[in-house]
């Protein structure tokens, strides 16, 4: 199925990502949470691509197998970490033969140890060239770039990260999937500048439900996610109750997700990390909802 059709007028397309676990049994307990959220019905499922530039067939194992076992579409993402464009045609013809759907075309971050990102030789610099390439050499895969709400942290200001994100998209990117984000307002803001600027592919917000204090504080200092006072004070006052903190934090992204279904979103993309607990129970909150229910 096309992106647009995913995306479509009056559509609210719900996608799940994974990353590749580490040992047999992680992979495992990833099949037995999918289960449970296929049952939400999801427009299609992504895999991570080696965050942290390790080079990485897994993810086109996973979604391979994802799309064997649910018969849903899959993604897979890929970074140009420490590839060069024969690397990256390579696993796009692996990835094409495999039958995947949509490939998620990332820079990726500089490899750990390494402060800033650098090209290999004969590698790419940005994902627009990434972009370019695939819609060059392998036209069938619907495409999606990365988007910042709160702005990509290399970038100098708020308007040239625009002006990227707007190359990308005019390099043939179908749909962009945001960073994660606390508040709404950032995302909204977001959007407007985007559509302000002429950027006409659908923008989906991503999703993190917090599950944990600890967990949130992480995110924030890696990613630079603002965290809005009232979810952090909240958080706090469980400091001593994991489910208090799991509850806080699911009731938190359900608010952020129906306000986004209501406020016209094109799809919702939950970061599930392989589990299913907190995006099943904001689902099955949701399904009660008639803000959420009316667009799926
Ligand atoms: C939905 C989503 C999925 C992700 N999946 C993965 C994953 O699977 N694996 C992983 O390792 N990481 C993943 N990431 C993280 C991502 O790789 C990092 O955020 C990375 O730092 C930037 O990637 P990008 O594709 O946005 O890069 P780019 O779009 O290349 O942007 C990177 C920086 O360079 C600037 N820039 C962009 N183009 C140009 C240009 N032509 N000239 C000069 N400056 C430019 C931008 O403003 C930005 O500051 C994901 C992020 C998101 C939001």
């Amino acid at each position: 199925m096309q992106l647009s059709e995913i995306y479509g007028a009056g559509k609210l397309g719900l996608s799940y990502e994974l990353y590749p676990p580490k040992t047999e049994a992680g992979l495992e307990a990833l099949f037995t949470h999918l289960k449970e959220l296929v049952a939400f019905q999801p427009s299609y499922i992504t895999c991570t691509y080696g965050a942290g530039g390790s080079v990485s067939n897994t993810t086109l194992d996973i979604v391979s197998r994802v799309h064997s076992e649910f018969g849903l579409p899959v993604g897979a993402h890929l970074t140009c970490v420490g590839l060069t464009k024969d690397d990256m045609r390579a696993y796009l013809a692996d990835a094409q033969e495999r039958g995947v759907d949509y490939i998620i075309a990332l820079r990726g971050d500089p490899p750990k140890g390494q402060e800033r990102f650098e090209a290999v030789a004969g590698g790419f610099a940005h994902a627009n060239e990434l972009v370019a390439l695939i819609r060059n050499e392998f036209p069938r895969f619907g495409v999606v770039v990365a988007g910042y709400p709160e702005t990509h942290p290399e970038a100098p200001n708020r308007q040239s990260d625009l002006d990227y994100l707007k190359q990308k998209v005019d390099a043939g990117a179908d749909a962009v999937i945001t960073q994660l984000f606390y508040d709404n307002s950032d995302f909204f803001r977001f959007r407007d500048r985007c559509v302000a600027m002429g950027i006409e592919v659908p923008i989906v917000p991503g999703i993190l439900p917090v599950t944990s204090l600890t967990q949130i504080q992480r995110i924030s200092s890696n990613c630079g996610a603002n965290l809005p006072p009232e979810l952090l004070s909240r958080l706090e006052a469980q400091a001593d109750d994991p489910q208090g903190q799991f509850d806080v934090g699911v009731y938190h992204a359900t608010r952020q997700v129906e306000e986004l279904a209501h406020g016209g979103c094109a799809g919702i993309h939950f970061y599930v990390l392989n589990k299913s607990r907190a995006a099943a129970t904001i689902l099955r909150a949701l399904t009660l909802s008639t803000k959420y229910a009316e667009r799926r």
